[in-house]
């Protein structure tokens, strides 16, 4: 099958012009009314089209000249109308293929995932748009109209809805446009050939959907909820797995998925290290609840915008093993001393966010039930990905380590994207601000300046671990209210440690 391809310069959109009269080519009429009467494979590109179509009345915006909008014609009649959805698990699929090797070559990429039914999204953003629409005849599929967008080489995007991303963006340079085309058509003709036949294109459309690992907020009639993406039958329809573990079955259009501001947050998973000392607040010792409070609020504040959350909390407001061993105390003692500290604090933090609404578990680096659950990674990760915060309490469960040891094994161990290290100064410093009123502060500082000038940022073994795993740490001031969001909001308000 070899496209014929058409450049046009504007219109209003691609499948509609295929469907126009202006798409009598090659003698074949396309319009409802008219039968076909000339089997042919069509591409028509447009420069520009003036209201592109996303799904019905979405439309999204596409600068003049810098994308690819294009709409396909073909005539799959070797699929028979009720399995029609295949057309559309094979140009998705396609997609994906073609747009892969663009990706190869960066070193930290986002996944590349169909979003039911068929937008390609490059993490939580949309890189392509398509609109399938199939002329049925009896059990046999007259035609089929492919219109797709790929947002290529656009620099900047006006709006952020529906949240868009382009090549050019992702990769920092052009792409060839007539390129990309080229390949893609390729990739689809190769792919409808075998579709009926090979079940492969249907498995990787189910491999690649997007959101299939972990519960987010959907919408249907009835409201919001909480699910997973489980399957996608072979009608097109939409398998979600709600949190009370009901399978909901769904047409195009009965569902929504709630992409909120999460994706528009600098980071999907965070560690937060809190200080226990800082949770004395003005008092000498122990817990002030004020200050307590104002920390649930903050990190209500980040929950809510879907950002998965870990926290280690320290203990150095009740206990530290270290200056218990100078008073004569067995430094294991001590220390086992100083992280039951961090147990209190943890579960101190955790009454506080349950009074402010936030879902939360406590998991305990030592077995100690029923005060909370004893950690494991994958606990962890599914607590949070199912919208908990979760508190890792009694730091490593090992003596002579700190919690900031405690927080850089959980950040890496839980692959959070950055640890944030809430303390009561606003970033790493040449010198401590508390004492040199010349100390000026940085923005960003590697782990090698960092460790060569001996600041104190964390512990050596928490820096060295963050350092070998490639965990960037981000300090700033907690004690601030609303700090914690602006980080998320990436307002350039701490210092970034990084390789
Ligand atoms: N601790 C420990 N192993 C760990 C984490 C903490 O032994 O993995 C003990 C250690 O005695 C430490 C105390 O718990 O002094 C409290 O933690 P940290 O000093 O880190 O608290 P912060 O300074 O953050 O308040």
């Amino acid at each position: 099958m070899d496209f014929k391809i058409i450049h046009i310069d504007e219109t209003d959109s691609t499948n509609h012009w295929l469907r126009s009269s202006e798409g009598t080519v090659l003698g074949e009429s396309l319009s409802e009314d008219s039968p076909r009467t000339v089997p042919s494979e069509l591409c028509v590109v447009a420069e520009y089209q003036t209201a592109g179509r996303g799904c019905g009345t979405n439309s999204w915006e596409s600068e003049r000249g810098k994308n690819l909008t294009f709409s396909i014609l073909i005539h799959p009649t070797e699929i028979p109308a009720s399995r029609q959805y295949l057309i559309s698990e094979v140009v998705s699929v396609a997609l994906c293929e073609t747009l892969e090797p663009y990706l190869r070559p960066l070193e930290s990429k986002e996944p590349l995932r169909i979003k039911w039914p068929n937008d390609i999204y490059y993490g939580d953003k949309k890189l392509c748009g398509i609109l399938i629409e199939n002329r049925l005849q009896g059990s046999t599929i007259v035609n089929s109209i492919i219109g797709i967008g790929i947002n290529v080489n656009q620099e900047v995007f006006l709006s952020d809805a529906p949240n868009p991303v382009s090549l050019r963006q992702i990769l920092g340079h052009e792409i060839n446009r007539e390129t990309l085309l080229n390949d893609y058509l390729q990739r689809l003709e190769t792919g409808l050939a075998s579709a009926f036949t090979n079940e492969e294109t249907s498995t990787a459309y189910r491999s690649l959907l997007y959101r299939k690992n972990g519960f987010y907020e959907y919408e249907d009639a009835k409201g919001r909820f909480q699910a997973k993406v489980l399957n996608v039958l072979n009608d097109g329809r939409l398998v979600l797995l709600d949190t009370e573990g009901t399978a909901r079955i769904y047409a195009f259009k009965e569902v929504s998925y709630i992409i909120n501001k999460r994706y528009m947050a600098r980071f999907k998973r965070i560690l937060l290290k809190l200080s226990g000392e800082s949770l004395m607040g003005k008092q000498g010792y122990g817990i002030d609840p004020e200050r307590l409070s104002d920390y649930a609020k903050q990190i209500k504040e980040v929950s809510e915008m879907g950002v998965q959350i870990g926290i280690v909390i320290g203990g150095g407001n009740i206990f530290r093993g270290l200056s218990g061993s100078q008073k004569g105390f067995d430094r294991v003692k001590g220390d086992q001393m100083g992280m039951c500290a961090t147990v209190i604090n943890s579960l101190a933090l955790s009454s506080a966010l349950g009074a402010v609404g936030v879902k939360n578990k406590v998991l305990t680096a030592i077995r100690m039930e029923p005060i909370g659950e004893f950690y494991t990674k994958w606990k962890a990760i599914e607590a949070m990905e199912a919208g908990y915060v979760c508190i890792f309490s009694a730091g490593t469960g090992s003596p002579y380590f700190t919690t900031d040891t405690g927080s850089s094994l959980r950040g890496i161990e839980i692959e959070a994207d950055v640890m944030l290290k809430g303390t009561r100064v606003d970033g790493v410093y040449t010198a401590d601000p508390e004492k040199d009123p010349t100390a000026t502060k940085f923005d960003e500082i590697t782990y090698k300046e960092v460790l060569a000038r001996g600041l104190k940022v964390m512990d050596l073994t928490a820096i060295c671990m963050c350092q070998d795993n490639n965990l960037p740490i981000y300090v700033f001031n907690m004690d601030i209210v609303g700090n914690l969001k602006k980080v998320m909001d990436g307002e350039p308000i701490g210092t970034l440690v990084h390789n």
